[in-house]
């Protein structure tokens, strides 16, 4: 089994290149993010509350994301594995995903962020908010307070996975083929 993180600030590229990689390696990915959307246009008590974090750009908190995610990979645990896009995203998400992989004999074999600059990452966001009707994709201060928020309790989690032997990083600059070529030559390293 091969489980993958990607890792990066919002705008990096997670969602693009998850949804390339889930077909070349046929890996299930999860999209906590997608996840929320999900809920959100279901109108479910998640949905609600997820989407009074989400719009202020916050995070959601730790307890129901958690819950989320172990339900998600419980529910499809006949797969080769998996790609986790925006999960984890604090420490305790990723002592709790440890551990929860661990009881189901399962680990993370590799943590990859996708590095870009901030006006980069900014302009691509803004790009993306005229079209995916993004609230928190059309507003600048959103978009700084959800750098803010990753810089605060999502980049640690790098030395969380460095300490483990598990944390790589790749140029997420450059056009999609060409991410997705330096991701591929990473991860069959893996296979
Ligand atoms: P994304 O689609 O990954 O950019 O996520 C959009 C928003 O969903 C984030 O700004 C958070 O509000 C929320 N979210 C997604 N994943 C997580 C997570 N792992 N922990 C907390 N909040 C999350």
């Amino acid at each position: 089994m091969i489980n993958i993180v990607l890792f990066g600030k919002p705008g990096a590229g997670k969602g693009t290149q998850a949804d390339i990689l889930k077909k070349h390696y046929e890996l299930f990915h999860i999209s906590t993010g997608d996840l929320f959307r999900y809920h959100i246009q279901g109108s479910t008590d998640l949905g609600i509350l997820a989407k009074s974090y989400m719009d202020k750009g916050d995070l959601v908190p730790d307890k129901v994301t958690i819950d989320m995610l172990e339900e998600t990979v419980t529910q499809n645990s006949n797969v080769k594995g998996f790609i986790f896009d925006g999960f984890p995203r604090t420490t305790g998400q990723a002592e709790a995903l440890d551990a929860f992989l661990t009881n189901k004999s399962m680990s993370i074999t590799a943590t990859i962020a996708l590095e870009a600059n901030d006006k980069i990452l900014t302009e691509r966001l803004i790009n993306r908010g005229k079209t995916s009707g993004r609230v928190d994709d059309q507003d600048e201060n959103k978009i700084r307070n959800r750098f803010e928020e990753y810089n605060n309790k999502t980049a640690p989690l790098k030395s969380f996975y460095s300490t483990q032997g598990k944390f790589y990083s790749v140029n997420g600059i450059g056009s999609v083929e060409e991410i997705t070529q330096r991701l591929t030559r990473l991860i069959d390293g893996f296979l």
